[in-house]
């Protein structure tokens, strides 16, 4: 067996108990020792004469010891060490608190390196429990650049950094090189074990760059031809075979004209349906883009061609919403439509899954309860979802596994920078709806503090005289998260609304509802008889409600950037001047920075790059719903120039080598092949 893949109890000073610590982190076999990168480094590299070292500065010194470590009892149970050192510029007096051995440790006229924190006052320095070694230790964590890991309760940045020291001397051999040579020339890549090594416990900072960009490119050069090879493989995938329709004829019975974008998207589609293989695309468009209407069309398109479609919504309101638009879109040609969602009764259910089997609906749009087990389709011939990023990727695959080889379409609002979806959906085709519906106004936004609640009262109360609605949303309170002060919860928000307010109506949605409770009062409001809709972030997606003209969102500083953005995309939808105020007391300089950004600009891909950029891509994503495995070293955002680049490289060799048979990619494969395994579900 590969010595990487050896359990780490087994590595000399780990052991069962430890082993279950660095399991916690993710770390399970000496590979995944060794590629546990550092969190960050601490530069200890150079020594700074005493003298020169000012009060509050973390530094490295060099100093004799001016006195043997004496013994300081302050009280029972407090015990100091204490001594001087000096180097030729000054003198520091160190403290230890309660490690009493170190005692028998300092002698005077020791040479000493130390790590601490300088604390000068009236030209008298101290440390205390600074870090300190003999000079000229072996393994030191003095006098060099260190590194610094993430840990757990019962693990030390010691115990890590020996662990990880004794795995890179023992494997250094092992460690494949997975980048074939030509590549590494061409990109000017550092070699494996040298970039393990520095990525550690680097030389210098140069060294530690070289490893790094090493690294960043290797890991992604290997999600990108793992996703290639994955494309390739659903490219070569048959499908059934759709024949040319007029489209103009579903086109002229809107009541709009389609944009260019969504007729382009439409296109695609159609071309990926008429290939004989199987489509796999995404259509990506900012909210409001007219995604439903690109949908409709190729719902359109197959029946005409005789065959069924699926349509998910990830939630009942979106479900019920989108079956009222699609039915009104083609309800009118002798579709047969079909809803079927979890509120709906058990006999509702019965019907709908009885006229499924028996081919008699053209066209079912419904909730995950639409790849429930007891689910037939006689004929599944196209599947959507809309708004991909809130379903795991397997449901997605488990109702594509209801017909046969069915052409997917996947929907997504979440507006994401090229290169990123690039990635992410590396093994979907993309159409990017980037024109809006023409008259589309600009939605004005404004980011204000809490003094400003006597005025922003006086303006709902103006556009509801007009005649508008208004949404007010509240951050999602989890039942376990203490409320921290300032914090609404929607039903306590709505109650003083409606007390500020008593002869509007007011009304509340919240996660705790029952579906059909929530589906109750979203129709009320879309009718128009609720003027203030509190609720949570349940309408963050898809509701179309064009009366709406006012978005308030509480505690906005609770928001990611690019849900505000989708927030506010609820309003602005109809003919009516619309706004968006984001109220957060929050005086923290980013997240005012963050607001601002949203009342600068309406451009959901724009957002998104900032929001990108200030959080990260880890957070961005929250979880890890959009099936990208978790990134070591590679951060995507910063490190986007290396994406390009790996991407590219990635693209040539596999077309050059499809199979990656060549004998100098054989290691190469090899790890491509580990990615799948090991993700398996989420690259699925
Ligand atoms: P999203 O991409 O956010 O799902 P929708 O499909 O809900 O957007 O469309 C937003 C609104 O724009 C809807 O009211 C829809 O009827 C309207 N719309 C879509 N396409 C056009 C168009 N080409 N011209 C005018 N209005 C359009
Ligand atoms: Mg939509």
């Amino acid at each position: 067996m590969n010595y990487l893949e050896t359990d780490i109890r087994y590595c000399k000073g780990i052991g069962e108990k430890k082993a279950l610590l660095f399991n916690k982190l993710g770390v399970f076999t000496v590979r995944d020792l060794v590629s546990y990168f550092p969190r960050k480094y601490e530069d200890r590299s150079s020594f700074k004469p005493i003298a020169l070292t000012c009060d509050g500065e973390t530094v490295c010194i060099n100093a004799l010891a001016a006195e043997d470590a004496h013994l300081v009892r302050i009280r029972r149970g407090l015990e100091l060490v204490k001594f001087r050192v000096v180097d030729e510029s000054g003198s520091v007096d160190i403290t230890f608190f309660n490690q009493p051995y170190i005692k028998n440790n300092i002698h005077r006229g020791d040479s000493l390196n130390i790590y601490g924190k300088i604390i000068a006052v009236g030209g008298k320095r101290t440390m205390t429990n600074p870090v300190i070694e003999r000079e000229g230790a072996v393994g030191g964590v003095t006098g060099r650049i260190v590194p610094v890991y993430g840990l757990t309760t019962g693990l030390s940045q010691k115990i890590v950094m020996s662990a990880v020291r004794q795995a890179l001397d023992a494997c250094a051999s092992d460690l494949p090189e997975v980048l074939p040579e030509s590549l590494r020339k061409k990109y000017k890549l550092a070699q494996t074990g040298y970039a393990y090594e520095n990525i550690h416990f680097p030389a210098s900072f140069e060294d530690l760059e070289l490893a790094r960009r090493r690294l960043v490119f290797e890991e992604l050069f290997l999600l990108a031809c793992a996703l290639g090879r994955m494309k390739g493989s659903h490219a070569k995938q048959s499908g059934i075979l759709m024949h040319g329709q007029n489209i103009e004829e579903f086109f002229s019975s809107l009541p709009f004209i389609p944009t260019g974008a969504q007729r382009r998207a439409v296109a695609d589609a159609v071309r990926d349906m008429q290939s004989g293989m199987a489509m796999n695309r995404l259509v990506q468009g900012d909210v409001g883009s007219g995604k439903t209407l690109v949908a409709a069309a190729l719902i359109w398109y197959v029946w005409k061609n005789g065959h069924t479609s699926a349509f998910m919504a990830p939630t009942e309101i979106l479900a019920e919403q989108h079956f009222e638009t699609l039915s009104a879109f083609l309800a009118p040609f002798g579709l047969r439509i079909g809803k079927l969602t979890g509120s709906m009764t058990a006999k509702q259910k019965r019907e709908v899954k009885a006229e499924l089997a028996a081919g008699e609906l053209d066209l079912v749009i419904g909730t995950h309860a639409l790849f429930s087990e007891d689910v037939e389709y006689s004929d599944l011939a196209l599947v959507i979802t809309d708004e991909q990023h809130r379903f795991g990727v397997n449901q997605r695959s488990s109702l594509i596994s209801k017909g046969e080889k069915p052409h997917v379409l996947v929907m997504s609002a979440t507006p994401i920078p090229r290169t990123l979806a690039l990635i992410i959906y590396g093994d979907l085709d993309i159409s990017v709806i980037d024109e809006m519906p023409p008259g589309r106004q600009k939605v004005d936004t404004f980011a204000v503090t809490e003094s400003y609640r006597t005025r922003l009262n006086g303006f709902i109360r103006k556009l509801v005289s007009e005649g508008r609605q208004v949404f007010v949303v509240c951050p999602m309170i989890e039942e376990n998260e203490e409320l921290p002060p300032n914090v609404k919860s929607a039903q306590e928000h709505a109650a003083e609304l409606q007390k500020y307010f008593p002869d509007l109506r007011v009304a509340c949605v919240h996660g705790k509802l029952r579906a059909k409770e929530k589906n109750d009062i979203m129709s009320t409001f879309v009718a128009g008889d609720i003027d203030i809709l509190v609720s949570t972030t349940v309408i963050e997606v898809g509701v179309d409600v064009p009366n709406a003209a006012l978005m308030i969102v509480e505690n906005a500083d609770r928001f990611g950037l690019s849900q505000l953005h989708q927030l506010r995309g609820r309003v602005g939808r109809g003919e009516h001047k619309s706004y968006c105020v984001l109220v957060s007391d929050s005086d923290n300089e980013a997240t005012r920075a963050r607001l601002k950004i949203m009342t600068k600009t309406n451009d959901g891909f724009k957002i998104s790059e900032e929001d990108l950029k200030l959080r990260g891509p880890g957070d961005f994503f929250g979880s890890r719903q959009h099936g990208l495995p978790a990134m070591h070293i590679a951060d995507l955002c910063s490190d986007m120039s290396v994406l390009q680049t790996a991407q590219q490289a990635a693209q040539e060799l596999l077309l050059s080598d499809p199979e990656l048979s060549a004998p100098e990619h054989a290691q190469l494969k090899t790890a491509v092949e580990r990615l799948f395994t090991l993700n398996a579900d989420a690259l699925n």
